[in-house]
């Protein structure tokens, strides 16, 4: 499950030449053309960072960026601020707003790249590390594999997303809708004791004998990385 990125931007070409790039990247992303639907956008699925335009239609990116900030659940959220206004006080402005950094239009690709991937290793380095280590359990995302201690954890491709969803942020609890969209995407209609089935193999391939079970199951809310576990 790679990082996912907001792209918070109305002119199409602009978006687009993002969207082509950050996937070839390999990174998932998502596009709202104005701020009003970067809300929605968020409640679907938090991103792992916004790439902001500053001229928007409606919501500017300045008043998106604020309101980012004054709401607990993004005060922390990775924002770059994209705008064709270079000058220094414009700058300083936006990055007063609370933006993370700021990247003058035209930009070049690469710099665009650079810029995200340095971010995201700062802020979120679960989100771009090569391998997600929790106590004993390590997840290679490079060589797609699962080791606990020394021994290797034989998974199913979709098991292994389940679990790198999982262990990205230990401690939160996601529902079996949650993880169907976001583990098992657009496979179509597929029920969510789906969930409970690959949820149960994943436990029973990660854990043996008295090895502790580092998943929780949440009653009425859905599955967790036990945040504890390894500490
Ligand atoms: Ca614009």
């Amino acid at each position: 499950m790679s990082a996912l990125i907001l792209i918070v931007e109305d002119e199409a070409a602009i978006h687009e030449l993002l969207v082509y790039n950050l996937e070839a990247e390999g990174f998932r992303t998502k596009v709202v053309e104005q701020g009003e639907d970067v809300y929605p956008a968020i409640s679907e699925e938090m991103p792992d960072l916004v790439l902001l335009d500053w001229m928007l239609p409606g919501l500017s990116g300045i008043e998106v960026c604020r309101m980012l900030r004054t709401r607990a659940e993004t005060q922390a959220l990775p924002i770059i601020m994209l705008t064709a206004r270079g000058e220094e006080a414009e700058r300083v402005r936006g990055l007063s707003t609370g933006a993370d950094d700021y990247i003058v239009k035209p930009f070049s690709v690469p710099e665009v790249m650079a810029r995200v991937r340095s971010i995201l290793r700062r802020m979120r380095p679960e989100a771009v590390a090569d391998s997600l280590v929790r106590g004993d359990i390590t997840l290679d995302r490079v060589k797609k594999r699962v080791l606990r201690g020394s021994r290797d954890i034989e998974l199913s491709p979709t098991e292994f997303r389940l679990l790198e969803y999982l262990m990205q942020t230990p401690g939160r609890v996601f529902s079996r809708a949650q993880l169907l969209d976001r583990v098992w995407g657009d496979e179509g209609e597929i029920d969510e004791r789906t969930v409970d089935v690959h949820v149960g193999r994943l436990r029973k391939s990660l854990s043996r004998g008295r090895e502790g079970d580092p998943l929780r199951t949440v009653r009425g809310a859905g599955y967790a990385f036990d945040e504890r576990y390894g500490k």
